[in-house]
Protein backbone atom coordinates (compact mmCIF):
# COMPACT_ATOMS: atom_id res chain seq x y z
CA UNK A 1 0.00 0.00 0.00
CA UNK A 2 1.50 3.20 -0.87
CA UNK A 3 -0.19 6.71 -0.07
CA UNK A 4 0.00 10.29 -1.51
CA UNK A 5 -1.71 13.37 -0.49
CA UNK A 6 -2.48 15.94 -2.98
CA UNK A 7 -5.24 19.21 -3.14
CA UNK A 8 -8.85 17.82 -3.54
CA UNK A 9 -10.19 19.51 -6.98
CA UNK A 10 -13.33 17.25 -7.59
CA UNK A 11 -15.57 15.92 -4.83
CA UNK A 12 -16.20 12.12 -4.30
CA UNK A 13 -14.23 8.76 -4.29
CA UNK A 14 -13.21 6.95 -7.19
CA UNK A 15 -11.81 2.96 -6.91
CA UNK A 16 -10.44 0.93 -9.41
CA UNK A 17 -7.16 0.15 -11.58
CA UNK A 18 -5.12 3.24 -12.49
CA UNK A 19 -3.23 3.66 -15.63
CA UNK A 20 0.08 6.19 -16.15
CA UNK A 21 -0.44 8.60 -19.08
CA UNK A 22 2.81 9.35 -19.83
CA UNK A 23 2.03 11.67 -22.85
CA UNK A 24 2.83 10.83 -26.19
CA UNK A 25 6.39 11.10 -27.37
CA UNK A 26 7.37 14.32 -28.20
CA UNK A 27 8.68 14.70 -31.47
CA UNK A 28 12.63 16.05 -31.08
CA UNK A 29 13.23 19.38 -32.64
CA UNK A 30 16.62 20.58 -34.25
CA UNK A 31 18.94 22.39 -36.05
CA UNK A 32 18.56 23.64 -39.72
CA UNK A 33 20.67 25.44 -42.42
CA UNK A 34 19.89 29.17 -43.45
CA UNK A 35 19.20 27.65 -46.53
CA UNK A 36 16.13 25.86 -45.67
CA UNK A 37 14.80 28.81 -42.98
CA UNK A 38 11.76 29.43 -46.07
CA UNK A 39 10.53 26.00 -46.58
CA UNK A 40 10.42 25.79 -42.72
CA UNK A 41 8.53 28.83 -42.21
CA UNK A 42 5.97 27.51 -44.80
CA UNK A 43 5.49 23.94 -43.39
CA UNK A 44 5.41 25.82 -39.87
CA UNK A 45 2.51 28.27 -41.15
CA UNK A 46 0.93 24.37 -42.69
CA UNK A 47 1.29 23.02 -39.66
CA UNK A 48 0.22 25.83 -37.36
CA UNK A 49 -3.53 25.62 -40.04
CA UNK A 50 -4.05 22.78 -39.78
CA UNK A 51 -3.79 22.25 -35.93
CA UNK A 52 -5.83 25.36 -35.61
CA UNK A 53 -8.36 24.14 -37.83
CA UNK A 54 -8.65 20.95 -35.77
CA UNK A 55 -8.99 22.49 -32.48
CA UNK A 56 -11.74 24.58 -33.88
CA UNK A 57 -13.76 21.57 -35.49
CA UNK A 58 -13.28 19.72 -31.54
CA UNK A 59 -14.57 22.85 -30.47
CA UNK A 60 -17.73 23.00 -32.27
CA UNK A 61 -18.21 18.88 -31.93
CA UNK A 62 -17.31 19.53 -28.56
CA UNK A 63 -19.68 22.47 -27.83
CA UNK A 64 -22.47 21.56 -30.30
CA UNK A 65 -23.01 18.67 -28.25
CA UNK A 66 -23.07 20.57 -25.15
CA UNK A 67 -19.34 19.41 -23.88
CA UNK A 68 -17.97 21.70 -21.91
CA UNK A 69 -14.22 21.03 -23.30
CA UNK A 70 -15.66 23.13 -26.46
CA UNK A 71 -14.12 26.31 -24.81
CA UNK A 72 -10.90 25.22 -24.02
CA UNK A 73 -10.52 24.47 -27.43
CA UNK A 74 -11.78 27.73 -29.09
CA UNK A 75 -9.20 29.52 -26.47
CA UNK A 76 -6.26 27.00 -27.49
CA UNK A 77 -7.52 27.63 -31.27
CA UNK A 78 -7.30 31.56 -30.42
CA UNK A 79 -3.98 30.95 -29.44
CA UNK A 80 -2.74 29.07 -32.08
CA UNK A 81 -3.77 31.90 -34.65
CA UNK A 82 -2.15 34.76 -32.16
CA UNK A 83 0.55 36.20 -34.99
CA UNK A 84 2.34 36.76 -31.96
CA UNK A 85 3.11 33.24 -31.36
CA UNK A 86 4.07 32.75 -35.22
CA UNK A 87 6.21 35.63 -35.62
CA UNK A 88 8.52 34.43 -32.29
CA UNK A 89 8.57 31.23 -34.25
CA UNK A 90 9.50 32.28 -37.20
CA UNK A 91 12.33 34.63 -35.62
CA UNK A 92 13.37 31.26 -33.54
CA UNK A 93 13.94 29.94 -37.27
CA UNK A 94 15.88 32.17 -38.62
CA UNK A 95 18.01 31.29 -35.79
CA UNK A 96 19.07 27.92 -36.71
CA UNK A 97 16.13 25.98 -35.34
CA UNK A 98 13.33 23.65 -37.01
CA UNK A 99 10.09 24.24 -36.94
CA UNK A 100 9.38 22.08 -34.25
CA UNK A 101 11.83 23.69 -31.83
CA UNK A 102 10.62 26.83 -32.96
CA UNK A 103 7.30 26.43 -31.94
CA UNK A 104 8.24 25.24 -28.63
CA UNK A 105 10.97 27.92 -28.29
CA UNK A 106 7.97 30.64 -28.93
CA UNK A 107 5.29 29.01 -26.34
CA UNK A 108 7.76 28.28 -23.41
CA UNK A 109 8.62 32.53 -24.15
CA UNK A 110 4.59 33.14 -23.74
CA UNK A 111 4.34 30.51 -21.21
CA UNK A 112 6.96 31.87 -18.99
CA UNK A 113 5.79 35.95 -19.76
CA UNK A 114 1.89 34.26 -18.22
CA UNK A 115 3.90 32.63 -14.94
CA UNK A 116 6.26 35.77 -14.78
CA UNK A 117 2.47 37.44 -14.08
CA UNK A 118 2.27 35.20 -10.56
CA UNK A 119 -1.28 34.69 -10.68
CA UNK A 120 -2.73 30.87 -10.20
CA UNK A 121 -5.30 31.75 -13.14
CA UNK A 122 -2.48 32.67 -15.78
CA UNK A 123 -0.37 29.92 -14.62
CA UNK A 124 -2.58 27.06 -15.88
CA UNK A 125 -3.18 29.44 -18.87
CA UNK A 126 0.51 28.72 -19.48
CA UNK A 127 0.28 25.61 -19.58
CA UNK A 128 -2.65 25.22 -22.51
CA UNK A 129 -0.15 27.44 -24.66
CA UNK A 130 2.69 24.40 -24.38
CA UNK A 131 -0.37 22.26 -25.25
CA UNK A 132 -0.72 24.30 -28.56
CA UNK A 133 2.40 24.08 -28.94
CA UNK A 134 3.11 20.39 -28.49
CA UNK A 135 -0.35 19.24 -31.02
CA UNK A 136 1.65 21.65 -34.02
CA UNK A 137 4.85 19.98 -33.18
CA UNK A 138 2.92 16.72 -33.38
CA UNK A 139 1.51 17.34 -36.60
CA UNK A 140 5.01 18.81 -37.71
CA UNK A 141 6.34 14.98 -36.89
CA UNK A 142 2.95 13.38 -38.09
CA UNK A 143 2.04 12.21 -34.66
CA UNK A 144 -1.22 10.95 -33.34
CA UNK A 145 -1.98 11.82 -29.74
CA UNK A 146 -5.22 10.14 -28.46
CA UNK A 147 -5.08 8.26 -25.47
CA UNK A 148 -7.65 5.42 -24.98
CA UNK A 149 -8.61 2.85 -22.02
CA UNK A 150 -8.91 -0.70 -22.27
CA UNK A 151 -11.33 -0.53 -18.69
CA UNK A 152 -12.92 1.85 -16.50
CA UNK A 153 -9.80 3.39 -14.78
CA UNK A 154 -8.26 5.89 -12.95
CA UNK A 155 -5.84 8.43 -15.07
CA UNK A 156 -2.52 9.38 -13.44
CA UNK A 157 -0.32 11.60 -14.91
CA UNK A 158 1.90 14.79 -13.96
CA UNK A 159 -0.71 16.81 -15.65
CA UNK A 160 -3.71 16.41 -18.47
CA UNK A 161 -3.42 18.99 -21.06
CA UNK A 162 -6.52 19.53 -22.69
CA UNK A 163 -6.13 17.99 -26.13
CA UNK A 164 -5.46 15.04 -24.15
CA UNK A 165 -8.26 15.12 -21.46
CA UNK A 166 -10.55 15.50 -24.80
CA UNK A 167 -9.57 12.36 -26.52
CA UNK A 168 -10.06 10.21 -22.55
CA UNK A 169 -13.31 8.31 -23.20
CA UNK A 170 -15.67 9.74 -20.26
CA UNK A 171 -17.57 6.80 -19.86
CA UNK A 172 -14.22 5.21 -18.29
CA UNK A 173 -12.85 7.68 -16.86
CA UNK A 174 -13.23 7.06 -13.03
CA UNK A 175 -11.27 9.73 -11.33
CA UNK A 176 -8.01 11.21 -11.72
CA UNK A 177 -5.08 11.78 -10.02
CA UNK A 178 -1.97 14.24 -11.03
CA UNK A 179 1.23 15.02 -9.61
CA UNK A 180 0.67 18.70 -10.79
CA UNK A 181 -1.58 21.30 -11.25
CA UNK A 182 -3.91 23.33 -8.92
CA UNK A 183 -7.58 23.85 -8.14
CA UNK A 184 -7.24 26.26 -11.06
CA UNK A 185 -6.21 24.32 -13.27
CA UNK A 186 -7.81 23.05 -16.39
CA UNK A 187 -8.09 19.34 -15.30
CA UNK A 188 -9.02 20.41 -12.32
CA UNK A 189 -11.98 22.59 -13.62
CA UNK A 190 -12.96 19.56 -16.29
CA UNK A 191 -13.11 17.21 -13.75
CA UNK A 192 -15.87 19.17 -11.82
CA UNK A 193 -17.26 20.02 -15.02
CA UNK A 194 -17.57 15.93 -15.22
CA UNK A 195 -18.27 15.55 -12.48
CA UNK A 196 -15.50 13.34 -11.41
CA UNK A 197 -13.47 12.89 -8.36
CA UNK A 198 -9.69 14.23 -8.79
CA UNK A 199 -7.04 15.39 -6.85
CA UNK A 200 -4.25 17.26 -7.96
CA UNK A 201 -0.56 18.55 -6.39
CA UNK A 202 -0.32 15.55 -5.30
CA UNK A 203 3.48 15.24 -4.67
CA UNK A 204 5.32 12.13 -4.92
CA UNK A 205 2.37 10.82 -7.01
CA UNK A 206 3.83 9.17 -10.30
CA UNK A 207 6.74 6.77 -8.16
CA UNK A 208 3.92 5.96 -5.93
CA UNK A 209 2.06 4.68 -9.40
CA UNK A 210 4.88 2.31 -9.80
CA UNK A 211 3.58 0.50 -13.23
CA UNK A 212 0.23 0.30 -15.16
CA UNK A 213 -2.32 -1.74 -13.22
CA UNK A 214 -3.11 -5.20 -14.28
CA UNK A 215 -6.87 -5.32 -13.32
CA UNK A 216 -6.52 -6.54 -9.61
CA UNK A 217 -4.69 -4.10 -8.63
CA UNK A 218 -6.45 -0.89 -7.58
CA UNK A 219 -6.03 2.68 -6.73
CA UNK A 220 -8.43 4.73 -4.31
CA UNK A 221 -8.91 8.65 -5.25
CA UNK A 222 -10.65 10.19 -2.50
CA UNK A 223 -11.23 14.23 -4.10
CA UNK A 224 -12.84 14.90 -0.56
CA UNK A 225 -9.50 14.64 1.24
CA UNK A 226 -7.37 14.94 -1.03
CA UNK A 227 -5.59 11.37 -0.44
CA UNK A 228 -4.80 8.64 -3.35
CA UNK A 229 -4.14 5.10 -2.02
CA UNK A 230 -2.38 2.53 -4.37
CA UNK A 231 -3.20 -1.27 -3.49
CA UNK A 232 -4.66 -0.33 -0.30
CA UNK A 233 -4.57 -2.75 2.37
CA UNK A 234 -7.77 -4.68 3.87
CA UNK A 235 -8.08 -1.59 6.61
CA UNK A 236 -7.65 1.52 4.30
CA UNK A 237 -10.26 -0.53 1.45
CA UNK A 238 -12.95 -0.80 4.18
CA UNK A 239 -12.30 2.48 5.07
CA UNK A 240 -12.09 3.98 1.79
CA UNK A 241 -14.75 1.97 0.34
CA UNK A 242 -17.25 3.45 3.36
CA UNK A 243 -16.15 6.95 2.21
CA UNK A 244 -16.95 6.05 -1.18
CA UNK A 245 -19.96 4.80 -0.27
CA UNK A 246 -20.99 8.20 1.65
CA UNK A 247 -19.98 10.14 -1.30
CA UNK A 248 -22.14 8.47 -3.87
CA UNK A 249 -25.00 8.19 -1.58
CA UNK A 250 -24.24 12.09 -1.27
CA UNK A 251 -24.09 12.82 -4.84
CA UNK A 252 -27.06 10.76 -5.39
CA UNK A 253 -29.05 12.31 -2.58
CA UNK A 254 -28.03 15.96 -3.91
CA UNK A 255 -29.55 15.56 -7.31
CA UNK A 256 -32.42 13.52 -6.08
CA UNK A 257 -33.10 16.13 -4.01
CA UNK A 258 -32.44 18.95 -6.15
CA UNK A 259 -36.15 20.02 -6.58
CA UNK A 260 -36.80 20.29 -3.05
CA UNK A 261 -37.28 23.71 -1.89
CA UNK A 262 -34.70 25.65 0.07
CA UNK A 263 -36.62 26.14 3.35
CA UNK A 264 -36.13 25.66 7.00
CA UNK A 265 -38.65 23.71 8.88
CA UNK A 266 -40.25 26.60 10.23
CA UNK A 267 -40.81 28.14 6.55
CA UNK A 268 -37.99 30.44 6.30
CA UNK A 269 -37.44 30.09 2.16
CA UNK A 270 -34.14 30.66 1.02
CA UNK A 271 -32.65 31.37 -2.78
CA UNK A 272 -29.81 28.75 -3.99
CA UNK A 273 -27.80 30.28 -6.70
CA UNK A 274 -24.59 28.98 -8.10
CA UNK A 275 -21.52 30.32 -8.71
CA UNK A 276 -19.74 29.31 -12.09
CA UNK A 277 -17.14 30.59 -14.58
CA UNK A 278 -17.84 29.14 -18.10
CA UNK A 279 -21.21 28.59 -19.55
CA UNK A 280 -20.13 24.62 -19.41
CA UNK A 281 -20.90 24.51 -15.81
CA UNK A 282 -24.24 25.92 -16.08
CA UNK A 283 -25.92 22.27 -16.85
CA UNK A 284 -24.53 20.72 -13.58
CA UNK A 285 -25.56 23.65 -11.68
CA UNK A 286 -29.67 23.16 -13.18
CA UNK A 287 -29.22 19.64 -12.30
CA UNK A 288 -28.42 20.00 -8.66
CA UNK A 289 -31.52 22.42 -8.27
CA UNK A 290 -29.80 25.90 -8.74
CA UNK A 291 -32.29 28.57 -9.59
CA UNK A 292 -29.52 30.60 -11.32
CA UNK A 293 -26.83 32.12 -11.08
CA UNK A 294 -25.82 34.43 -8.41
CA UNK A 295 -21.60 34.80 -9.85
CA UNK A 296 -20.92 34.37 -12.99
CA UNK A 297 -17.03 34.91 -12.69
CA UNK A 298 -16.09 36.36 -16.52
CA UNK A 299 -12.49 36.11 -15.91
CA UNK A 300 -12.43 32.76 -17.56
CA UNK A 301 -13.77 34.21 -20.31
CA UNK A 302 -10.99 36.96 -20.70
CA UNK A 303 -7.59 35.65 -19.12
CA UNK A 304 -7.68 32.39 -21.04
CA UNK A 305 -6.13 34.05 -23.95
CA UNK A 306 -3.81 36.50 -25.72
CA UNK A 307 -6.75 39.10 -26.60
CA UNK A 308 -9.66 40.08 -25.12
CA UNK A 309 -13.48 38.18 -26.23
CA UNK A 310 -15.48 40.50 -28.67
CA UNK A 311 -18.61 41.60 -27.49
CA UNK A 312 -19.86 38.87 -29.95
CA UNK A 313 -18.03 36.04 -28.02
CA UNK A 314 -19.53 38.01 -24.58
CA UNK A 315 -23.12 38.04 -25.77
CA UNK A 316 -22.73 34.55 -27.16
CA UNK A 317 -21.46 33.11 -23.71
CA UNK A 318 -24.17 35.13 -21.58
CA UNK A 319 -26.94 33.92 -24.15
CA UNK A 320 -25.68 30.48 -23.20
CA UNK A 321 -25.65 30.74 -19.12
CA UNK A 322 -28.91 32.62 -19.55
CA UNK A 323 -30.88 30.25 -21.76
CA UNK A 324 -29.95 27.89 -19.10
CA UNK A 325 -31.28 29.25 -16.33
CA UNK A 326 -34.32 30.71 -17.92
CA UNK A 327 -36.64 32.43 -16.01
CA UNK A 328 -34.05 32.33 -13.11
CA UNK A 329 -31.46 35.50 -12.80
CA UNK A 330 -27.91 35.11 -14.05
CA UNK A 331 -25.75 37.44 -12.67
CA UNK A 332 -22.82 38.57 -14.59
CA UNK A 333 -19.49 40.23 -12.95
CA UNK A 334 -17.88 42.57 -14.21
CA UNK A 335 -14.73 42.21 -14.83
CA UNK A 336 -12.44 41.38 -11.79
CA UNK A 337 -8.79 41.67 -12.88
CA UNK A 338 -5.78 43.84 -11.97
CA UNK A 339 -3.43 44.29 -9.25
CA UNK A 340 -2.67 40.40 -8.71
CA UNK A 341 -5.12 38.70 -11.04
CA UNK A 342 -3.16 40.74 -14.51
CA UNK A 343 -4.67 39.81 -18.05
CA UNK A 344 -1.90 40.29 -20.86
CA UNK A 345 -3.16 42.45 -22.79
CA UNK A 346 -4.26 44.90 -20.14
CA UNK A 347 -1.01 46.87 -19.29
CA UNK A 348 -1.22 48.25 -15.97
CA UNK A 349 2.06 48.95 -13.82
CA UNK A 350 3.32 47.04 -11.50
CA UNK A 351 2.11 48.36 -8.16
CA UNK A 352 3.65 47.44 -4.23
CA UNK A 353 0.46 46.56 -3.10
CA UNK A 354 -1.60 44.78 -5.65
CA UNK A 355 -4.59 43.65 -3.58
CA UNK A 356 -4.95 47.44 -2.62
CA UNK A 357 -4.11 48.84 -6.06
CA UNK A 358 -5.90 49.63 -9.03
CA UNK A 359 -7.88 46.62 -9.68
CA UNK A 360 -11.42 45.54 -11.23
CA UNK A 361 -13.36 48.60 -11.26
CA UNK A 362 -10.79 50.64 -10.55
CA UNK A 363 -9.30 50.21 -13.89
CA UNK A 364 -12.60 52.10 -15.62
CA UNK A 365 -11.08 55.39 -15.07
CA UNK A 366 -7.98 53.90 -18.02
CA UNK A 367 -9.75 51.13 -19.57
CA UNK A 368 -13.93 52.25 -19.75
CA UNK A 369 -14.12 50.19 -23.14
CA UNK A 370 -13.44 46.69 -21.55
CA UNK A 371 -16.36 47.57 -18.96
CA UNK A 372 -18.94 48.77 -21.64
CA UNK A 373 -18.30 45.79 -23.53
CA UNK A 374 -19.36 43.70 -21.19
CA UNK A 375 -22.33 45.77 -20.25
CA UNK A 376 -23.27 46.07 -23.60
CA UNK A 377 -23.01 42.38 -24.21
CA UNK A 378 -24.94 42.14 -21.32
CA UNK A 379 -27.93 44.44 -22.35
CA UNK A 380 -28.06 42.41 -25.74
CA UNK A 381 -28.65 39.37 -23.40
CA UNK A 382 -31.23 40.49 -21.91
CA UNK A 383 -32.82 41.02 -24.96
CA UNK A 384 -33.80 37.90 -25.14
CA UNK A 385 -36.35 38.58 -22.72
CA UNK A 386 -34.09 36.75 -19.34
CA UNK A 387 -33.26 37.93 -16.36
CA UNK A 388 -29.33 39.66 -16.27
CA UNK A 389 -27.87 41.04 -13.52
CA UNK A 390 -24.82 42.86 -13.99
CA UNK A 391 -22.57 43.86 -10.41
CA UNK A 392 -19.33 45.53 -10.14
CA UNK A 393 -16.76 43.96 -7.96
CA UNK A 394 -14.48 46.35 -5.62
CA UNK A 395 -16.92 48.59 -4.88
CA UNK A 396 -15.97 50.99 -2.08
CA UNK A 397 -18.03 53.46 -2.16
CA UNK A 398 -21.28 56.10 -3.71
CA UNK A 399 -18.55 57.34 -6.18
CA UNK A 400 -17.86 53.90 -8.08
CA UNK A 401 -21.63 52.91 -7.70
CA UNK A 402 -21.94 56.61 -9.88
CA UNK A 403 -18.78 55.12 -12.20
CA UNK A 404 -20.92 51.57 -12.79
CA UNK A 405 -24.33 53.63 -13.51
CA UNK A 406 -21.87 56.31 -15.82
CA UNK A 407 -20.88 52.79 -17.84
CA UNK A 408 -23.77 51.53 -18.03
CA UNK A 409 -25.01 54.85 -19.21
CA UNK A 410 -22.60 54.86 -22.36
CA UNK A 411 -23.27 51.23 -23.24
CA UNK A 412 -27.03 51.88 -23.41
CA UNK A 413 -26.78 54.90 -25.26
CA UNK A 414 -24.43 53.39 -28.03
CA UNK A 415 -26.41 50.46 -28.54
CA UNK A 416 -29.25 52.54 -29.24
CA UNK A 417 -27.41 55.01 -31.68
CA UNK A 418 -26.49 51.95 -33.20
CA UNK A 419 -30.01 50.47 -33.32
CA UNK A 420 -28.87 47.30 -31.61
CA UNK A 421 -31.88 45.17 -29.92
CA UNK A 422 -31.22 45.37 -26.06
CA UNK A 423 -33.00 44.88 -23.12
CA UNK A 424 -33.16 46.07 -19.48
CA UNK A 425 -30.72 44.97 -16.87
CA UNK A 426 -30.47 44.86 -13.21
CA UNK A 427 -27.05 47.00 -11.82
CA UNK A 428 -25.61 46.05 -8.54
CA UNK A 429 -22.60 46.12 -6.61
CA UNK A 430 -20.44 43.52 -4.39
CA UNK A 431 -20.20 44.37 -1.17
CA UNK A 432 -16.38 42.83 -0.85
CA UNK A 433 -14.74 46.28 0.83
CA UNK A 434 -15.24 47.30 4.24
CA UNK A 435 -16.32 50.95 3.26
CA UNK A 436 -18.92 49.62 1.21
CA UNK A 437 -20.59 47.96 4.01
CA UNK A 438 -20.18 50.80 6.42
CA UNK A 439 -21.43 53.64 3.89
CA UNK A 440 -24.16 51.12 2.08
CA UNK A 441 -26.90 53.44 2.76
CA UNK A 442 -25.42 55.92 0.47
CA UNK A 443 -25.91 54.28 -2.49
CA UNK A 444 -28.50 51.34 -1.75
CA UNK A 445 -31.33 53.44 -3.34
CA UNK A 446 -29.85 53.21 -6.51
CA UNK A 447 -29.46 49.74 -6.89
CA UNK A 448 -31.22 46.84 -7.53
CA UNK A 449 -29.00 44.43 -5.12
CA UNK A 450 -26.10 44.04 -3.27
CA UNK A 451 -23.63 40.86 -3.47
CA UNK A 452 -21.72 40.14 -0.26
CA UNK A 453 -17.85 38.48 -1.67
CA UNK A 454 -16.74 37.47 1.82
CA UNK A 455 -13.84 35.92 0.65
CA UNK A 456 -12.71 39.91 -0.06
CA UNK A 457 -14.43 41.06 2.72
CA UNK A 458 -13.00 39.00 5.23
CA UNK A 459 -9.41 39.37 3.73
CA UNK A 460 -10.07 43.06 4.08
CA UNK A 461 -11.55 43.45 7.53
CA UNK A 462 -9.13 41.17 8.89
CA UNK A 463 -6.11 42.83 6.92
CA UNK A 464 -4.83 39.12 6.03
CA UNK A 465 -4.26 37.97 2.42
CA UNK A 466 -6.46 35.44 1.66
CA UNK A 467 -3.71 33.73 -0.15
CA UNK A 468 -1.01 33.11 2.25
CA UNK A 469 -1.25 30.03 4.17
CA UNK A 470 0.35 31.29 7.52
CA UNK A 471 -2.43 33.36 7.89
CA UNK A 472 -5.14 30.60 7.84
CA UNK A 473 -6.02 31.46 11.17
CA UNK A 474 -7.73 34.58 9.95
CA UNK A 475 -9.46 33.03 6.94
CA UNK A 476 -12.34 31.60 8.88
CA UNK A 477 -15.74 33.62 7.82
CA UNK A 478 -17.44 33.20 11.12
CA UNK A 479 -15.24 35.43 12.68
CA UNK A 480 -17.81 37.92 14.52
CA UNK A 481 -16.16 41.04 12.76
CA UNK A 482 -17.72 39.70 9.54
CA UNK A 483 -20.81 38.52 10.86
CA UNK A 484 -21.47 42.18 12.49
CA UNK A 485 -20.79 43.61 9.02
CA UNK A 486 -23.19 41.12 7.16
CA UNK A 487 -25.68 41.98 9.72
CA UNK A 488 -25.23 45.61 8.93
CA UNK A 489 -25.45 45.05 5.55
CA UNK A 490 -28.50 42.89 6.27
CA UNK A 491 -30.16 45.64 8.21
CA UNK A 492 -29.19 48.91 5.71
CA UNK A 493 -30.89 46.05 2.56
CA UNK A 494 -34.06 45.57 3.99
CA UNK A 495 -34.54 49.14 5.33
CA UNK A 496 -33.21 50.30 1.53
CA UNK A 497 -35.84 47.73 -0.38
CA UNK A 498 -32.41 45.74 -1.69
CA UNK A 499 -32.13 41.93 -2.42
CA UNK A 500 -29.05 41.44 -0.24
CA UNK A 501 -27.00 37.77 -1.39
CA UNK A 502 -23.44 35.97 -0.49
CA UNK A 503 -21.48 34.88 -3.42
CA UNK A 504 -18.16 34.13 -1.17
CA UNK A 505 -17.14 30.76 -0.10
CA UNK A 506 -18.74 31.04 2.74
CA UNK A 507 -22.24 30.83 1.17
CA UNK A 508 -21.07 27.21 0.77
CA UNK A 509 -20.15 26.23 3.69
CA UNK A 510 -23.08 24.61 5.44
CA UNK A 511 -22.65 26.06 9.33
CA UNK A 512 -21.72 29.17 7.56
CA UNK A 513 -24.57 29.02 5.57
CA UNK A 514 -26.51 28.50 8.57
CA UNK A 515 -25.07 31.76 10.20
CA UNK A 516 -26.01 33.79 7.28
CA UNK A 517 -29.75 32.70 6.87
CA UNK A 518 -29.83 33.16 11.08
CA UNK A 519 -28.50 36.58 9.99
CA UNK A 520 -31.14 37.36 7.98
CA UNK A 521 -29.55 36.63 3.92
CA UNK A 522 -31.68 34.44 2.49
CA UNK A 523 -29.80 34.34 -1.08
CA UNK A 524 -26.69 32.35 -1.16
CA UNK A 525 -24.52 31.49 -4.30
CA UNK A 526 -22.44 28.86 -4.24
CA UNK A 527 -20.16 26.39 -6.25
CA UNK A 528 -22.69 23.70 -7.62
CA UNK A 529 -20.65 21.03 -5.45
CA UNK A 530 -22.08 22.73 -2.27
CA UNK A 531 -25.85 23.02 -3.18
CA UNK A 532 -26.54 19.68 -2.11
CA UNK A 533 -24.85 20.30 1.38
CA UNK A 534 -26.25 23.43 2.07
CA UNK A 535 -29.74 22.25 0.90
CA UNK A 536 -29.56 19.53 3.51
CA UNK A 537 -28.36 21.68 6.18
CA UNK A 538 -31.04 24.19 5.69
CA UNK A 539 -34.04 21.91 5.93
CA UNK A 540 -32.93 20.22 8.75
CA UNK A 541 -32.82 23.79 10.58
CA UNK A 542 -35.09 26.02 12.26
CA UNK A 543 -34.63 29.85 11.62
CA UNK A 544 -35.67 30.99 14.94
CA UNK A 545 -32.75 28.70 16.47
CA UNK A 546 -30.50 30.24 13.88
CA UNK A 547 -31.94 33.66 14.66
CA UNK A 548 -31.10 33.75 17.99
CA UNK A 549 -27.27 31.93 17.41
CA UNK A 550 -26.89 34.54 15.11
CA UNK A 551 -27.54 37.02 17.72
CA UNK A 552 -25.64 35.68 20.09
CA UNK A 553 -22.59 35.02 17.29
CA UNK A 554 -21.94 38.82 16.45
CA UNK A 555 -20.70 39.29 20.03
CA UNK A 556 -18.93 36.41 20.51
CA UNK A 557 -14.80 36.26 21.21
CA UNK A 558 -13.87 34.05 18.16
CA UNK A 559 -14.59 32.86 14.86
CA UNK A 560 -14.01 29.70 17.19
CA UNK A 561 -16.75 29.85 19.22
CA UNK A 562 -18.94 30.68 16.56
CA UNK A 563 -17.94 27.63 14.53
CA UNK A 564 -18.71 25.11 17.52
CA UNK A 565 -22.24 26.84 17.97
CA UNK A 566 -23.35 26.41 14.31
CA UNK A 567 -21.51 23.44 13.36
CA UNK A 568 -23.09 21.87 16.71
CA UNK A 569 -26.49 23.12 15.65
CA UNK A 570 -25.50 21.33 11.81
CA UNK A 571 -24.86 18.29 13.73
CA UNK A 572 -28.07 18.03 15.79
CA UNK A 573 -30.15 19.31 12.93
C1 LIG B 1 -15.40 37.31 -3.01
O1 LIG B 1 -14.48 38.11 -2.92
O2 LIG B 1 -16.01 36.84 -2.04
C2 LIG B 1 -15.85 36.83 -4.33
C3 LIG B 1 -16.95 36.12 -4.46
O3 LIG B 1 -15.10 37.11 -5.40
P1 LIG B 1 -13.66 36.47 -5.75
O4 LIG B 1 -13.49 35.25 -4.88
O5 LIG B 1 -13.74 36.14 -7.19
O6 LIG B 1 -12.72 37.57 -5.41
MG1 LIG C 1 -13.77 39.25 -4.59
Amino acid sequence: MRTVHGIPASTGVARGPWVVLAGADAPVGGRIDRAQTPAEVARLLAARDAAAEELEALAAELMGSGQPEGEIFDAQAMMARDPSLLDAATVAIGEGNDAIAAIRIAATGVADQLRALGDELLAARAADVLDVAERIAARLAGIDRTVSLDVPSIVVADDIPPSIAAGLPRDRLLGMALESGSATSHAAILARAFGIPAVVGAAGLLSAATGDADGNRVAVVDGDSGEIVFEPDAAATARLDDRRAAAERAARQALDEASLPAVTRDGAEVTLLANIGTPAEAERAVALGAKGVGLFRTEFLFVERPTPPTEQEQLEANLAVVEAFRPGPVTIRLLDVGGDKPIPWLPIPPEPNPFLGVRALRLASEQPDVFVTQLRAAMRAAASGGRVKVMAPMVADASDVAVLEGLAERARESLTAEGLPHGDIELGVMLEIPSAVLVAPSFFGRLAFASLGTNDLLQYTLAADRGNAALERYRDPLHPALLRLITSAAKDAEAAGVELSVCGEMAGDPAAALALVGLGVTVLSMAASSLGPVRRAIRNADAAVLRHAAQEAVGAASAGDVRERFEALLAGA
